[in-house]
């Protein structure tokens, strides 16, 4: 007998036909094969579109609302649908009941929309679930130490799911949504994207940081910490389908379980693209030591995180232009900022472009391998599409690039890379 979170995003959890649906899948893990029953944990998320209808109405209450009434307001999607997946289980004769986070408790800290969880009591949690009961749980809400409701971020009941795999040594957490695994890079895009049967922690990190929106990043950094193993699976299946143990969807695991699982890897896992990338350039910055740092010291300090960055060489008179990136949604305050200390740092002019994307290799194999980036350059340059800026960690390769020419540059380096599907 093993335990397993399962974990049911907004779109599955959307009407009672869906919570119905997901009551099936929930009491078919637990009841196993061959009589080998499961001790089953399930994590929901707020139905489909509700967190953004009660964000509107804490808006329209008070702009300037206070981040612990709103979570007050926000948490309480996930609260129907626990009761209700609860209920919907009761009706099938499984036994269920719901863990609310004040319940739990789940310990975060007290940032309000955006709360860390520190830990969570699992004592009374584990006890009814080894008596037969399916506990649910609504993702996204914890308790601070001063007692008051917290959520964790939007999307955060991915994480919500893998802090319960671990506070309770779940031998898997199944993250069940509306896609039935990872991508090789977005199906919409290409056609021939394959689902990947596979993939590691930190390609997993690489992969959401860069735009592909499976799982919250966070979900994943914890599971990478806490060693959780997580699988991506639909929720959109037949009573039919293959079980959830037997593995239909995308494990995330760590390369060293990767090592032993699949010898044939890909140089590269997937191809990612990002259009909420907005580039910024400063002209004719004096070249002298410290004239970075005064152009980044403002922009950390008001927490906008600085992506690419190119300092051009070679002009003359000791000047340099410096290009760098930012998320879209912070241009407009970085060019404020950066305007304001015109001074100080010395530039000339500020050029901004919004219509960038960041097109994304991914993979753990180009840590043994050369060449990955030059096929990347070559493919790109081929098709007449202008790198702008390139970025490297030890395992992804990212060019900035004209946004668009996003759609055309991913279908370029998935063939590139070999990483059609053959049929
Ligand atoms: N309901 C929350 C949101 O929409 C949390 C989640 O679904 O993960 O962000
Ligand atoms: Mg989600």
């Amino acid at each position: 007998m093993g335990r397993i979170v399962m974990k049911f995003g907004g779109t599955s959890m959307a009407g009672s036909e869906r919570i119905r649906r997901v009551a099936n899948i929930v009491r078919r893990q637990q009841a196993g094969q061959n009589g080998d029953w499961h001790e089953v944990a399930v994590v929901v998320s707020a139905m489909a579109g509700e967190t953004d209808r009660l964000v509107t109405f804490c808006r329209e209450a008070n702009p300037l609302y206070d981040p612990a009434e709103y979570d007050v307001v926000v948490a309480s999607g996930e609260q129907v649908t626990a009761g209700l997946l609860a209920m919907t289980l009761q009706a099938l004769g499984c036994p269920a009941r719901s863990w609310l986070g004040w319940q739990l408790p789940v310990h975060t800290d007290s940032a309000h929309a955006k709360a860390r969880i520190e830990g969570l009591d699992s004592d009374a949690l584990l006890a009814s679930m080894a008596s037969g009961v399916v506990a649910v749980i609504p993702g996204f809400q914890g308790l601070s130490d001063d007692g008051r409701i917290t959520t964790l971020g939007r999307g955060g009941s991915d994480t919500s799911a893998v802090a319960v795999a671990a506070a309770i040594g779940a031998e898997r957490c199944d993250i069940y949504t509306d896609v039935d695994g990872v991508y090789t890079t977005d199906p919409r895009i290409v056609a021939k994207a394959r689902k990947l049967k596979f993939v590691t922690y930190e390609e997993m990190l690489e992969l959401a940081s860069v735009g592909s929106k499976v799982l919250q990043t966070r979900s994943v950094s914890l599971a990478m910490k806490e060693g959780v193993r997580v699988q991506v699976l639909s929720s959109f299946i037949d009573d039919d389908a293959t079980p959830a143990d037997e593995i239909p969807g995308t494990m995330i695991v760590s390369d060293h379980e990767l090592e032993g699982l699949d010898m044939e890897r890909q140089l590269i896992t997937g191809i990612a693209a990002d259009k909420n990338e907005a580039k910024i350039i400063l002209t004719r910055v004096p070249d002298r030591p410290g004239a970075v740092a005064t152009i980044f010291g403002p922009l950390a300090a008001a927490s906008i995180n600085v992506d690419m960055i190119i300092q051009n060489v070679g002009r003359d008179k000791g000047e340099t232009d410096v290009t760098f990136t930012v998320p879209g949604a912070d241009l407009l305050r970085a060019q404020t900022l950066l305007e304001a200390q015109k001074e100080a740092i010395g530039f000339n002019r500020i050029i901004t472009d919004a219509k960038v994307a960041k097109v994304s290799v991914v993979g753990v194999g180009m840590r043994s391998h050369a060449g990955v980036a030059a096929l990347m350059f070559r493919s790109l340059a081929d098709r007449g599409i202008n790198i702008q800026a390139i970025s490297t960690s030890e395992i992804k390769i990212s060019v900035l690039i004209d946004e668009d020419e996003t759609e055309l540059a991913v279908r370029v380096l998935h063939s590139a890379y070999e990483l059609d599907a053959v049929d």
